[in-house]
């Protein structure tokens, strides 16, 4: 007993000396602040202000205590005047606060970032290359991807060549019209990857007008910046994608105000142009102490997509009244069974559908995606770069498991996503539902070696094929 006592003492003085030595070796700057209110850390609380004393304080407890003093109807100067002799107001600077040792926090070794490099035209490639990039991944909408790529070229070339007096080149802002799931934000996300700039991504039905409850418009540039990591010339030749935007349309035969239609939409107009917009660093809202820079979106691509479900009416109407006057005379159910009727927009169309022209001015490049056929369907399940079918493989071949689908599977897969109108959404969804069953059953048993997936298994009228090792053992009746 006197023994271990001896030995545990020992330990602990050793370990108290030991660490007494670290701290006259610690570099400060490796170790974390910690507020002195709320003790948390700084990775966690964000950057601390620093009081005489060692002292430091998060902007959360600082913000605090502000609102407090302002909400508490106190008058300090004569609480102050009014003290007893004795009794006085804390001097900061008279307590050393330091946190002990053993209870520093160290800092997270950060990556190593590649040094900044200037954004030049020789980062944007030809239009023809986009273009071909972009087949890697999206499939089918070729007209669309084509636009792309020569608007975001010329967007590029415009911010990025010397100006030449009296020629000034139009902002290639743009609007995407496509149903659901046929891949806009997809296009976006690849081109922005591709050309390696940040993307902001944002739902308009989340703006309203400065002042309401909401995001404020300019939020977005604020998620901008965060995107290019606080680098406000990094944002300022980004991408800001905004989606439904056909949510803000002008609302008809209302006689309340409009917050989150057309004034979204006027409010939007100057960031589409171009202004100097003041953003909060490291927040979504200003306040007092969130450090705020100015960014000009001059130079900034915004790209606005929506599915604008009635458009295909008023188009339909505009086309039947053409084409019932004389010769021309058809018949008037002509374009009900026609898919790509949105391929037929136009701005006169938007601006029915309730976009305001001011707003539609500054989006001069207006397209639309085609709708998702079956083929289309079983092509993305199969064949883009990072494909869903492509990522199952592989997540079987580590178990050292082949998996293989018959064409007729995939057709399945394809018409059930039909069903659900959600486009290429749906795919994901209805593979997810079926793999769930394999990929618990399979590393069961070591001895399987191939799973075909047959379309009776995505009928739920039968079960995948299961290849032994060597040898074929049909399995019908499974989990599914
Ligand atoms: P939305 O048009 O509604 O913005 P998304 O772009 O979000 O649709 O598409 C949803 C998903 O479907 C994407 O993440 C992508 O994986 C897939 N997808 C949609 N369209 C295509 C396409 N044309 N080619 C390849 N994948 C697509």
């Amino acid at each position: 007993m006197e023994e271990e006592r001896e030995n545990g003492t020992e330990l602990t003085e050793e370990t108290a000396s030991g660490s007494v030595e670290d701290t006259e070796k610690k570099d400060p700057d490796e170790y974390e602040k910690v507020c002195f209110m709320c003790r948390r850390p700084e990775s966690k609380a964000g950057k601390m202000i620093e009081l005489p004393g060692n002292i430091h304080i998060c902007t959360d407890c600082m913000q605090k205590s502000f609102d407090t003093m302002q909400n508490s109807n106190i008058n300090y100067n004569d609480l102050i005047k009014n003290m007893p002799p004795n009794i006085s107001m804390i001097d900061l600077s008279s307590l050393n606060h330091q946190v002990p040792p053993r209870q520093q926090l160290k800092k997270r070794k950060e990556e190593k970032k590649a040094p900044k490099k200037e954004f030049t035209m020789k980062d944007v490639p030809p239009p023809h290359r986009i273009k071909e990039q972009l087949d890697e991944y999206v499939i089918g909408q070729e007209q669309a991807k084509k636009i792309m790529a020569v608007a975001v070229y010329n967007h590029y070339k415009r911010i990025l060549s010397p100006a030449v007096e009296g020629i000034e080149i139009e902002k290639s802002n743009m609007l995407m019209i496509g149903p659901t799931g046929s891949g806009k934000t997809y296009m976006v996300q690849t081109l922005a990857k591709l050309l390696n700039v940040p993307l902001a991504i944002t739902d308009a039905t989340s703006l309203t007008e400065a002042g309401y409850i909401g995001d404020d418009i300019e939020s977005v540039v604020s998620k901008l910046l965060a995107a290019a990591d606080n680098d406000v010339e990094r944002a300022e030749h980004g991408i800001i994608f905004i989606d439904e935007i056909d949510k803000i349309a002008k609302k008809k035969n209302t006689n309340q105000r409009d917050v989150s239609g057309e004034a979204v939409q006027q409010g939007m107009l100057k960031l589409l142009e171009g202004s100097e917009i003041e953003v909060p660093v490291g927040a979504n809202s200003k306040n007092a102490m969130v450090p705020l820079t100015t960014v000009n979106t001059k130079n900034i691509l915004f790209i606005c997509g929506g599915a604008f479900p009635e458009l295909p009416d008023i188009i339909k109407e505009r086309l039947n009244k053409t084409s019932s006057i004389g010769f021309q005379a058809d018949l008037k159910d002509k374009y009900d069974q026609d898919r790509d009727i949105l391929m037929k927009a136009t701005v006169d169309d938007l601006r029915n559908f309730g976009m305001i022209p001011e707003f539609l001015g500054r989006l001069p490049i207006i397209f639309s995606l085609e709708s998702l056929t079956e083929d289309m369907l079983v092509q993305i399940l199969r064949e883009p770069k990072n494909a869903i079918l492509k990522q199952y493989k592989r997540l079987l071949e580590l178990d050292e498991v082949k998996l293989t689908f018959e064409d007729d599977a995939l057709r399945a897969i394809a018409r059930k996503a039909l069903e659900k109108d959600t486009g290429a959404r749906a795919l994901r969804a209805i593979i997810e539902e079926f793999m769930l069953d394999i990929m618990y059953e399979i590393p069961k048993d070591d001895s399987i070696g191939e799973v075909v997936i047959t379309r009776e298994y995505i009928e739920h009228t039968g079960g995948p094929r299961i290849l032994m090792r060597g040898q074929e053992i049909p399995m019908l009746e499974t989990q599914a």
